[in-house]
């Protein structure tokens, strides 16, 4: 009876129509904001800046990123608005059915060069992941791997230390708080290679730059970085 009514819950769930990623009006399938939402998002043009310029902001004199792509603005606060909480819903609630949606608009603004990267996520600490389940910037590279046709390495980079949540912290201690946290697991795989790093958001760059370093030190030819959302 109850795998019955478990079986039941699941096929339910897959007809429930779509819901917007920010509120909870029904949607088309595969539409990420309803109408209302989608006019309150600050979409970034260009998506893509050069991160040379950045170098102040995420507090380093050398940067090893090449390019920051993000979909649209972070807008925190409190005044938040559907960025922030599609981004809380993706996290806390609803990752499996929100990732497909917000990977896709990542993967129509991700920059194509020459050759594929190899796709590669923000990796999570092993204690986090045992309780969280999954790791929320990998689903996103799975999902902008699958829709652009790019190789993805999940197990690329590996987080050796556990970090305690950046949200308070300014540039500095963020700095701080994310040196020696990350290792390149294989180094072979991205060697002289593209790599194209995944996260949700970019805050302060502090995580994507610590981890950028590593993978330049390892061989990798150059190092881009993929959000759905910048706080700029
Ligand atoms: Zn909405």
């Amino acid at each position: 009876m109850r795998s019955i009514l478990r079986l039941s819950r699941h096929v339910l769930d897959a007809l429930a129509p779509e819901r917007c990623a920010a509120c909870d009006a029904t949607v088309a399938a595969d539409v990420l904001f309803c109408h209302a939402c989608r006019e309150a998002v600050n979409v970034l043009s260009p998506h893509t800046v050069r991160v040379a310029g950045l170098g102040d902001a995420i507090g380093s004199a050398g940067v090893a990123i090449a390019s920051l792509t993000a979909f649209a603005r972070y807008d925190a606060g409190a005044d938040r608005g559907p960025v922030a909480a599609a981004l809380q819903a993706f996290k806390y609630r609803n990752a499996f059915r929100l990732a497909p949606r917000l990977a896709a608009a990542m993967a129509a603004c991700a920059p194509a060069g020459t050759e594929p990267p190899l796709v590669a996520p923000v990796p999570l600490h092993v204690r986090r992941l045992r309780g969280r389940g999954f790791n929320q910037s990998a689903l996103l590279a799975r999902h902008v791997g699958r829709l652009r046709g790019w190789p993805v390495a999940v197990d690329l980079l590996v987080r050796v230390r556990d970090t305690p949540s950046q949200t308070a912290l300014d540039v500095v201690a963020r700095r701080t708080n994310v040196a020696g946290a990350f290792a390149v697991r294989r180094a072979e795989a991205a060697r002289k290679r593209h790599v194209l790093l995944v996260d949700d958001v970019w805050t302060s760059g502090a995580t994507a730059q610590a981890i950028a370093e590593l993978l330049r030190d390892a061989g990798v030819a150059a190092v881009d970085v993929l959000t759905f959302a910048r706080v700029v």
